[in-house]
């Protein structure tokens, strides 16, 4: 009687944590210049050529699902402005093993392709939105129409992605008069709602963290106007919930800064170049490309992807050195 296989190990990092989920950047690209992202006038994007092709994104997410990786998340920059984006959304879900695939988006371009992303195997979707006044979205965003991204959100939800996130990152001085209306636009439209801190992800000088709020300021005024209880939702993101009483509105808090969540850290993030970052907030990396184009083996690959999470480390230094920009956070799609 042959030995069943082997269960895969699971990618276990120096710190005991299960790595089960891969950030995948698409594109370090924008149609956005949100200030606290990627700064006006920037160039320096990377160079087509560089880009990983479909094929080795496969090849890279085929090898990090044989090592139990199940959930994958397709970002930027705005992974949108991707061709044919439908075409790698059904490669991945068809992976043994993977089981949740999702989008980060700025919506911009989402009424075009919700659809088809929902037939490709897209199951859910998170949309930044840090402001619902025209004019404001647009200084945040360097001259995005809210029209447009709510055209995206409704589209979405007609074709039937559930469920929908709204990510708003909480601004001093900019968006901190709308969190009431941002939760009663949730309850509205039956989105869930996340709050984020700003991290010292961006270029120096206007960057969020200038604008930085702890998110127990919001958690205290939304208390003035809303019932919250405990929520949960499901999902291995880093958000703690609170329950809207009378309602099915989740809101979640992201706190990197106040409160972070390192310890139970599940990611790693591959960018559009082929280079694997093992934190948003460090700067330890492993070239993958390279030996991509140079015929690396399937089995070669896993045991790579082993050795690179050894450079896993255990957490971010935000507050040590809140100086220190590591990248912008369109080349790790956040
Ligand atoms: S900052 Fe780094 S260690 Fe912490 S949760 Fe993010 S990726 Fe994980």
């Amino acid at each position: 009687m042959p030995k069943p296989a082997d269960k895969p190990q699971g990618l276990i990092d120096p710190f005991g944590r299960h790595i089960s989920y891969v950030r995948l950047s698409l594109t370090d690209k924008c149609n956005f210049r949100c200030f606290y992202c990627m700064p006006k006038g920037f160039r320096d994007f990377e160079e087509p050529e560089n880009w990983l092709t479909f094929d080795e994104i496969e090849r890279v997410m085929r090898a990090f699902a044989g090592l139990g990786v199940s959930r994958i998340r397709m970002t930027g920059g705005e992974p949108l402005v991707r061709k044919n984006l439908p075409e790698l959304a059904q490669r991945l879900t068809a992976l043994p093993g993977v089981q949740d695939l999702s989008v980060s988006t700025n919506a911009a371009l989402l009424e075009n392709h919700a659809q088809a992303l929902a037939e490709a195997g897209v199951s859910r979707i998170n949309v930044s939105l840090d402001s619902l006044r025209s004019e404001r979205f647009a200084d945040i965003t360097g001259g995005g129409s809210l029209q447009t991204v709510i055209n995206g959100l409704l589209a979405a939800k007609k074709a039937g992605l559930r469920p929908i996130k709204i990510n708003m990152v909480a601004l001093q001085g900019i968006n901190d008069d709308e969190f009431v209306d941002m939760v009663n636009f949730c309850l509205q439209h039956e989105f869930t709602l996340r709050f984020i801190e700003a991290m010292p992800v961006g270029v120096s000088g206007r960057d969020a963290s200038s604008h930085y709020m702890d998110l127990a300021q919001v958690r205290t005024e939304l208390e003035q106007h809303f019932d919250l209880s405990p929520g949960v939702m499901p999902g291995g993101g880093p958000a703690r919930y609170l329950r809207v009483g009378g309602s099915d509105l989740n809101i979640g808090f992201i706190t990197p800064i106040s409160q972070h969540f390192c310890e139970t850290c599940n990611r790693v993030r591959l960018s559009v170049d082929g280079t694997l970052y093992l934190c948003l907030g460090q700067e330890n990396r492993f070239e993958l490309r390279p030996l991509l184009r140079q015929g690396i083996r399937d089995d070669e690959l896993q045991a790579v992807l082993r050795k690179a999470l050894a450079l896993k480390p255990e957490r971010h230094d935000f507050n040590e050195n809140p100086e220190r920009i590591v990248r912008i956070m369109s080349m790790t799609g956040g």
